[in-house]
């Protein structure tokens, strides 16, 4: 199936969006508890994500990193160049987001020698990282097919089947007639690009008679099968 490149786009920008928001939870997540220290059997104390100047410094990062993905998801016009810097931006904003909580628990906590427990706050810290790692992948994984949109304008809409008969040619014609237009687009037509019917004499933009020849394998106009 076909899709345009402005449906890619969007889609592009719908996964720069769940990225950002998950993002958004992830920095919620520096608010709750992430780890409770047991001094002794009466005495605890509970540490907020935010504490950890580390992990509150890499999770906003994070957090910021796919506010930039989604302003270039915005702003790209082309599929390729979006795929390959959204998708990167993204995939590094969930990085920089995991990397919060693995920071805290892995160098923090067994600095701190003390006996404790991790809380709920750490592992939501975890999970939404872990969230923004989809639709980050997703992005860089769309397939990108390069497809060239047929151009259809009238009045050639809904040709009929074409008629097996002799075969015409396209050829490069240099002598363009002043003000000549392709038959296709009705463009000003320049000889550098210009091809014939040997038919009906009918000029086209090369460009625009290749993508006609290989959707109908007809000329537009006298509707007679073009040899290639
Ligand atoms: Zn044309
Ligand atoms: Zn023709």
């Amino acid at each position: 199936m076909a899709v345009s490149s402005q449906a890619v786009l969007g889609r592009f920008f719908k996964l720069a969006l769940i990225v950002t928001g998950i993002g958004a939870i992830h920095i919620l997540t520096l608010f709750m508890s992430w780890y409770t220290v047991v001094s002794d059997t009466i005495t605890t104390t509970t540490i907020q994500g935010y504490a950890i100047a580390e992990s509150l410094y890499m999770s906003i990062a994070g957090g910021i990193v796919c506010g930039i993905a989604l302003i270039l998801s915005s702003t790209s016009s082309n599929i390729i160049t979006a795929k390959w810097l959204v998708g990167a931006t993204a995939l590094v904003g969930a990085l920089l987001a995991i990397t919060s909580p693995a920071y805290t628990h892995f160098i923090v906590i067994p600095a701190l020698q003390a006996k404790g427990y991790l809380e709920i706050g750490i592992f939501m810290s975890y999970f939404s990282a872990i969230a923004m790692f989809v639709p980050a992948a997703t992005i860089i994984a769309t397939p990108i097919r390069v497809e060239v949109a047929p151009h259809v304008g009238p009045p050639y809409l809904g040709t009929s089947a074409p008629i097996v008969e002799e075969a015409v040619e396209l050829t490069h014609v240099i002598d363009i007639p002043p003000g000549a237009i392709c038959g296709i687009c009705y463009q000003e037509l320049d000889p550098e690009t210009t091809m014939m019917c040997s038919n009906c004499q009918t000029m086209f933009h090369k460009g625009c008679i290749d993508i006609w020849v290989n959707l109908n394998g007809t000329c537009p106009s006298c509707k007679k099968p073009v040899v290639r």
